[in-house]
């Protein structure tokens, strides 16, 4: 545990990063990034000279075929790699000159990730994986119990705590996840095609909660290679061979998300 102390630590150190909580810098600033991947004598630029700007509380979907470079995207904007070349700015600082300390608070504190295989420990109950975030922020044991299971409860797991993953269907498993990436109330959630694994009703549930975040106040980037999944967001990046082919750019002040596309607007 003494990672999660030193980073809490170094909270502290980390310096008033404004644009978390509604500064004017954008959350996430991408300028000319370059991610070119060497195995033995084998380049693959996945990235070439990809420019985005992402303003606090939009919803952005990252759209684009497989191989297009999506997941390497958010592995540079989690602060998981690093660009081989171009600047990244994480809520006005660069990513670039954060300490591996500095680097550890910003995922564990103010990012939420979703993957598409969950990523829960199965020996491990709901809640217990819930609640990870919270062991590495350093969070005293009976809180973190009470924030996991208010956070099963925000996504409507409240009665399977104590349920293992392996008892859990797919959407509730992805629903253990999404509590997992909002337990610590994070300013970012990422989310790497989080609905790839889910039939459509679970789709539906998963991208109700993500609205839900949204309206809420969070920032989210949600990628796909669906397009009846990438309507949910307000704004559309696609992208090919590594590069930005088109941005729809930020939706209007005050507009919500739109429905799915053949699906009745009712909550399930
Ligand atoms: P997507 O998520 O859109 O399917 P990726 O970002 O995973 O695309 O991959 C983009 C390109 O980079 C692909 O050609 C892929 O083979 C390559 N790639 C991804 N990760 C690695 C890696 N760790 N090492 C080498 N090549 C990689
Ligand atoms: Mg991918």
């Amino acid at each position: 545990m003494t990672s999660a102390v030193s980073s809490a630590a170094s909270a502290a150190s980390l310096g008033p990063s404004a644009s978390w909580s509604g500064g004017s810098a954008p959350v996430i600033e991408l300028h000319g990034v370059r991610k070119v991947y060497r195995t033995g004598s084998l380049e693959v630029v996945a990235l070439r000279e990809v420019s985005l700007s992402i303003a606090l509380g939009e919803y952005v979907a990252i759209m684009g075929p497989s191989g297009s470079g999506k997941s390497t995207l958010m592995h540079i904007l989690g602060a998981l790699d690093v660009p081989t070349s171009g600047s990244y700015r994480l809520a006005g600082d660069d990513v670039s000159r954060m300490s591996e300390e500095q680097l550890a608070e910003v995922r564990n504190r103010r990012i939420g990730f979703v993957f598409q295989s969950f990523n829960l420990l199965s020996s491990l109950s709901a809640w217990r994986n819930v609640e990870l975030p919270l062991c590495y922020a350093g969070v005293a044991r009976a809180e973190r119990r009470e924030r996991a299971v208010a956070a099963l409860a925000r996504v409507g797991l409240a009665d399977r705590v104590e349920h293992r993953p392996g008892e859990l269907s797919g959407g509730q498993q992805q629903r253990v996840a999404v509590a997992r990436a909002l337990v610590g109330d994070p300013a970012l959630i990422l989310a790497d095609e989080p609905t790839g694994n889910l039939d459509s009703a679970s789709t539906e549930d998963v991208l109700g909660l993500f609205a839900a975040l949204h309206e809420a106040g969070s920032t989210i980037v949600l990628i796909t290679h669906e397009p009846d999944v990438a309507q949910a967001a307000g704004r559309v990046v696609r992208v090919r061979d590594g590069q930005i082919a088109d941005d729809s750019g930020p939706a209007p002040a005050g507009a919500s998300p739109r429905p799915i596309a053949g699906k009745s607007g009712g909550h399930r």
